[in-house]
């Protein structure tokens, strides 16, 4: 009979400590393996000279730690680093790094595909296929960490130059609505003896799943963004079809909540600029006034993100002058408000859109053809995605 294996990377500190107790070892060796793991990168039993020879010899027989498998690897003349990773069943998800002067952010998927469904977002026009598991998303931490120091040759282990400073969940997949895979995936990133990340540097993103964003702030409250996208709910509710569950009113009660445990001091608005929809004066004033309502302001900051428009949408982008003239009346209003400058967007290659294209319900080979269709059409450095500006 075939013995499964099981993937460390899909157990938390605690469940490798109990894991371990299984194999009659004691508390600490948990913790070796556990830096074995996550701070030098290691998947091979043999390596980790410091624990027992039978250990070693156990741990080979019946565990393994893997992440998924990485379809394709680009990198863009800025450094941007976008990894296509096949999570089986012909499904695949992306992880992009992206460096900038003094920080090095990851966004990771949580699920291949989407069930929230936004209408300005291609990933939601596929539709959802599974969540992803821990060792799926914390894999593309663990991948990308340790694939970025071999490029370089930064050694590995605590000493070598971390090259991931932030993280941030902002990739395929609403990760709260795959909570709990999502929540010990964050710890990881958290504890001192994988990834040491403080809770500001690790920001997941919802489109307001208001039960989960309660839950969120009890168990793991790291850094919160909201996809806002609207500025009141019949907007909303056309936009982010979540909304008609969880109306603004709700959804602002519940970031103020959440900012009562959270580590930041204030919720960033992501807000997709839309012609003609969301982008006019009276929606940016509806917005101060949503955020600053008198008795209950939300501590917030706002970043608004130009549209890249995609075939099915039936969307297009803002105008620059409009976005400048709206972010203006948040500026003006004392809103700390930023512009993400978006690049490639002629290629279907910013913000996750190439996800959406490419990545859902399509065999691995039809992906890979459609990858080498992308980069002969657009050149090698197609992958080249987004920056932020301050
Ligand atoms: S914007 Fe986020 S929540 Fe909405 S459909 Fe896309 S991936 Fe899902």
């Amino acid at each position: 009979m075939m013995t499964v294996l099981t993937n460390l990377l899909d157990l938390d500190p605690a469940q490798l400590i109990a894991y371990c107790g299984e194999l009659g070892e004691k508390p600490f060796r948990a913790k070796q393996l556990q830096r074995w793991i996550h701070q030098f990168g290691a998947s091979n039993f043999d390596a980790m000279t410091d624990l027992a020879k039978s250990l070693r010899d156990k741990l080979a027989t019946r565990a393994m730690i893997a992440a998924p498998a990485v379809i394709s690897d680009h990198t863009s003349t800025d450094g941007t680093r976008k990894w296509l990773l096949d999570v089986g069943q012909g499904n695949a998800v992306e992880t992009v790094f992206i460096p900038e002067e003094n920080r090095g952010t990851l966004c990771i998927s949580t699920q291949a595909g989407c069930a929230v469904n936004c209408r300005f977002c291609s990933t939601g026009k596929q539709g959802f296929s599974r969540n992803l598991t821990v060792s799926e998303i914390i894999g593309q931490l663990w991948m990308a960490e340790f694939e970025l120091r071999r490029t370089k040759g930064i050694e590995a282990g605590p000493k070598g130059e971390r090259q991931i400073t932030n993280v941030v969940m902002m990739g395929m997949g609403e990760p709260l609505l795959n909570f709990e895979p999502t929540v010990t995936a964050l710890k990881l990133m958290l504890d001192d003896n994988a990834y040491g990340l403080s809770r500001r540097r690790v920001t997941l993103s919802t489109s307001g799943v208001v039960p989960m964003m309660d839950k969120l702030s009890q168990e793991c409250p790291v850094a919160l963004a909201v996809s806002l996208h609207a500025s009141n709910d019949p907007l909303r509710d056309g936009l982010v079809p979540l909304n008609k569950k969880h109306p603004l009113a709700e959804l602002m009660a519940a970031c103020r909540r959440y900012l009562e445990f959270a580590p930041r001091d204030f919720i960033t608005f992501e807000y997709c600029m839309l012609h003609e929809v969301n982008d006019s004066d009276a929606h940016a004033r509806e917005l101060v006034a949503l955020v600053q309502n008198h008795a209950n302001p939300v501590s917030c900051k706002f970043n608004l993100i130009p549209f890249n428009p995609f075939p099915e949408s039936g969307l297009t982008r803002s105008h620059n002058p409009r976005i400048k003239a709206f972010a203006q009346i948040l500026i003006d209003a004392g809103i700390v408000t930023t512009i993400r400058k978006t690049r490639g967007d002629d290629i279907d290659a910013a913000c996750g859109q190439l996800a959406g294209e490419v990545q859902d319900r399509t065999r691995v080979q039809e992906r890979m053809e459609k990858m080498t269709e992308y980069q002969k059409k657009f050149g090698k450095n197609f992958g080249r995605i987004v920056e932020v500006s301050a």
